[in-house]
């Protein structure tokens, strides 16, 4: 945990998000700012930043997270398909220094870096 982190303090419920799901390893919160019709972050409880830095139990998390995302297909509106994005870094636009996944989905998406 990391006390000067948004995400840390929601997972510690510091500060409100609307939760879809939640267990001892993750919470999938709805993103505050949709850039999708349904836009949800899965954030791994373990505070880190960045891929590179992750260890084995980090990366255990987030493989749980990768597990347990299709299976809330209703809950998350991934019947039709949907996309997963992790910013990394300045040139992704990464904004909260706690690695999360984005969850986009509920409508057709172009391919477009920008
Ligand atoms: P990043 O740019 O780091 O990949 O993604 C950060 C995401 O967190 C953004 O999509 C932004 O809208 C979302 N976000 C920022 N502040 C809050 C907040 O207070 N609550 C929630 N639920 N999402 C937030
Ligand atoms: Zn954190």
């Amino acid at each position: 945990m990391d006390n000067n982190c948004l995400f840390c303090k929601i997972i510690k419920g510091e500060i409100p998000a609307t939760k879809m799901y939640e267990d001892d390893d993750m919470i999938i919160i709805k993103d505050i700012e949709p850039k999708a019709k349904n836009h949800f972050l899965c954030i791994p409880k373990s505070h880190f930043k960045l891929l590179v830095e992750m260890d084995e139990k980090q990366a255990e998390m987030v493989k749980k997270c990768l597990k347990k995302i299709p299976t809330l297909e209703k809950e998350l509106g991934l019947e039709n398909g949907y996309r997963l994005v992790i910013n990394q870094g300045d040139d992704a636009g990464q904004t909260v220094f706690h690695l999360h996944i984005h969850i986009l989905s509920g409508q057709k998406m172009g391919w477009q870096p920008a």
